[in-house]
């Protein structure tokens, strides 16, 4: 049912409340990450424990709660987290790639396209991207701070149709489940109003930093942007399969729009184009007729100045708008590239950030 997931494991999870990572289920759920990626879905993790695995290997010093300590711990433990998804993804014969971000690198514009530059070619390449956040430079300041949130903005990052949150609990319930028998899993949120905000309480599970508040933020973030959002227990028996197939389990938030629709809505109500670009007749038709994405090639003249990320105005050969786009090249880059193949770019430009101008999912025809 989903085709793009990205599938947060919690510290909870990963550790299965132990202060060590729980290897046999880390292992159970590589294995089921593995078969939905052979099963053609683009799978992305989004990983906690670092700070765990880093105490773990340290031999669990007694520090002081401070961010250094913290930054330490991380800068320990993430490279060793890594190696174990490495080794057992590599069962299944599959790459991954770490991403560590913050949020200043999904703040600005430029930096958010390449860190979804880099996760899209990651999933081209049939790579499995791990995210976490760069707990070891992060500071108070440029941090998301937890990885429910983080799971969020990956989502949105990768346009994904699932965000997928496992943790240590089945799911949001109408009371705590630990102190009231008469409390019940809540199977579908369709708006998250003060009463489901006041259900998940302050709570804090386990070693991690989020609880049942910080999903609900993030489960908003993410519907928001277009994902469907399910949070549910890790150790249930094939909870990755069940979940992307569509049945239902856990507490499930329905997507308000499609990603891409919502996007398109953003390009062309939200930003005004910082400039404009005249195409020729063939790509004209490409973009019109086909919903093709717009080539350096069909491009013949260029005006105004902008930058990568900004929106633009692109014009057919009788110079009426045709569509308006978010371009992958500043307007000096597209002046060189004009007319070029999108082969030649990097001879051209001595980089490329891929072979269009103005991507189809990025551009709304008007
Ligand atoms: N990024 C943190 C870590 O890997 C976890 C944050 C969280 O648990 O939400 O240790």
């Amino acid at each position: 049912m989903y085709e793009r997931v990205v599938i947060k494991l919690g510290t909870s999870v990963l550790t299965g409340g132990t202060p060590s990572l729980d290897h046999p289920h880390m292992v159970e759920l590589v294995r089921q990450c593995a078969d939905l990626h052979k099963r053609g879905k683009d799978v992305i993790v989004c990983t906690s424990g670092a700070i765990a695995v880093g105490r773990h290997q340290l031999d669990f010093p007694v520090l002081a709660p401070t961010l250094s300590n913290k930054q330490m711990l991380a800068a320990v433990g993430q490279s060793q987290l890594m190696h174990q998804y490495e080794r057992y993804f590599e069962i299944y014969g599959i790459h991954v790639g770490q991403i560590l971000l913050t949020r200043s690198d999904l703040d600005f514009r430029n930096r958010f396209l390449n860190a979804r530059d880099t996760l899209h070619t990651l999933l081209e390449h049939g790579i499995i991207p791990i995210v976490n956040e760069n707990d070891a430079v992060a500071t108070e300041e440029i941090r998301v701070g937890d990885n429910d949130n983080l799971s969020a903005l990956v989502a949105m990052l990768a346009e994904a149709d699932l965000l997928l949150m496992l943790t240590d609990q089945p799911g949001l319930f109408t009371a705590d489940p630990r102190t009231d028998p008469e409390a019940q899993l809540i199977p579908e949120v369709a708006e998250i109003d003060e009463t489901i905000k006041a259900l998940a309480g302050d709570s804090v599970t386990g070693l991690g930093v989020g609880g049942m508040a910080t999903k609900l933020q993030a489960a908003d973030i993410a519907r928001r942007a277009g994902a469907d959002v399910i949070i549910t227990a890790g150790s249930a028996p094939d909870i990755i399969r069940r979940a992307v197939a569509g049945e239902a389990v856990g507490t499930r938030f329905p997507a308000l729009e499609s990603p891409l629709e919502n996007r398109k809505r953003w390009i062309y109500a939200g930003l005004r184009p910082s400039g404009s670009i005249t195409i020729d007749a063939g790509a004209a038709r490409a973009l019109t007729a086909n919903g093709s994405s717009l080539l350096p090639a069909g491009i013949v003249q260029v005006a105004g100045e902008f930058t990568r990320g900004d929106s633009i105005s692109i014009q057919g050969p009788d110079g009426r708008e045709l569509a308006r786009g978010i371009t992958r090249y500043t307007s000096a880059d597209l002046t060189r590239i004009a007319g070029r193949q999108s082969d030649d770019i990097e001879a051209v430009l001595g980089y490329a950030y891929g072979p269009v101008a103005v991507h189809r999912n990025d551009m709304i025809l008007v």
